[in-house]
């Protein structure tokens, strides 16, 4: 029931007519008992939409999305070390009028490789493109899961250029690069673990394309495919079949949801019913 002491939450991006996270949010809300609300805001006007959070005790949390991931973050009065380092903030809470930013891509990615008890430590990492979404994982497996070696494969060499460069300078971690199609399958051969961060097999445009080739697939072989539209991609659907653990993008949405309802709530996310909720949202 909403009343006077509701509290909201909300996420902001321009489009977000897409966003399954008002229905994960609101689930897990109801699912805990927990009198808030989550709506969904498109915002062009940054700068004002967060003196509005500022002014209103009762609007506690914020997601923040394409593209205002950076753009938020000189409006904030506190942000996490990790977002710093990252440079982009997904999540703001309200305190009483003090907006803090913090970024739970990546830490929801570590959550969701430790579920699927695939340990990171000392790990050989391929990532596969450098964009947003492999920075903020890239960034997290670097410095919060120690991995002994991050590889970054993309198309546009200063692109990878620019993210190898801020992952040598912000963390321990060796850092080596290449191109997404002439390295591939050296670089795979060398790798313990692949990142898929790209849009290749996305719906509905590339459903049929998978950036690797099944050949390159063995079954040591860990693959997480940021994509999750559809939930089982084409290179997952090959992965499986060359006997590699899989990880899928969901999961990826799903933690990050979680560590972001957790911030705002203090309780733990109930991730069954969160997970349903996305699911059922995927599968049709
Ligand atoms: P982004 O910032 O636009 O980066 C996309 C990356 O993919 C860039 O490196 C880009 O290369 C590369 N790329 C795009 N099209 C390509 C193609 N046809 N061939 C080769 N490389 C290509 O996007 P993002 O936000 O990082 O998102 C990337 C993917 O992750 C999307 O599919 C998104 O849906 C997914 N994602 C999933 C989650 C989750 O929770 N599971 C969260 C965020 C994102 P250039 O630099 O050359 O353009």
């Amino acid at each position: 029931m909403i009343d006077a002491h509701t509290r909201l939450c909300a996420v902001i991006g321009n489009p977000v007519g897409h966003s399954l996270s008002p229905a994960i949010h609101n689930a897990a809300f109801q699912a805990l008992g927990l009198n808030y609300v989550y709506v969904a805001f498109s915002v062009t006007d940054v700068a004002g939409c967060l003196a509005g959070m500022r002014a209103m005790s009762g609007f506690r949390g914020m997601s923040v999305t394409i593209p205002h991931k950076r753009a938020v973050m000189e409006h904030l009065d506190r942000i996490s070390p990790m977002a710093v380092r990252v440079g982009a903030v997904n999540t703001i809470v309200n305190d009483d009028g003090r907006l803090a930013g913090d970024t739970t891509d990546g830490p929801g990615t570590l959550r969701a490789f430790a579920e699927a008890g695939v340990a990171l430590v000392g790990k050989r990492i391929l990532f596969l493109g450098a964009g947003g979404a492999v920075r903020s994982v890239a960034f997290a497996m670097a410095e919060g899961a120690r991995a002994a070696r991050i590889t970054i494969l993309g198309r546009t060499a200063s692109r990878v250029k620019e993210l190898a460069d801020d992952l040598r300078a912000k963390t321990p971690a060796a850092i080596e690069t290449g191109d997404l199609v002439g390295d591939l399958a050296d670089a795979i051969a060398d790798h313990e673990i692949i990142v898929q961060g790209t849009p290749i097999g996305m719906y509905p445009d590339s459903m049929d394309d998978s950036p690797v080739p099944h050949e390159c697939l063995r079954p040591d072989l860990v693959v997480f495919d940021m994509v999750y539209r559809p939930l089982k991609t084409r290179l997952i659907r090959e992965a499986e079949i060359a006997g590699c653990k899989t990880i899928l993008g969901v999961e990826m949405l799903l933690h990050q949801a979680a560590l972001q309802f957790e911030l705002w709530t203090g309780a733990p996310a109930p991730l069954p019913v969160m997970r349903r909720v996305l699911l059922d949202n995927l599968a049709s």
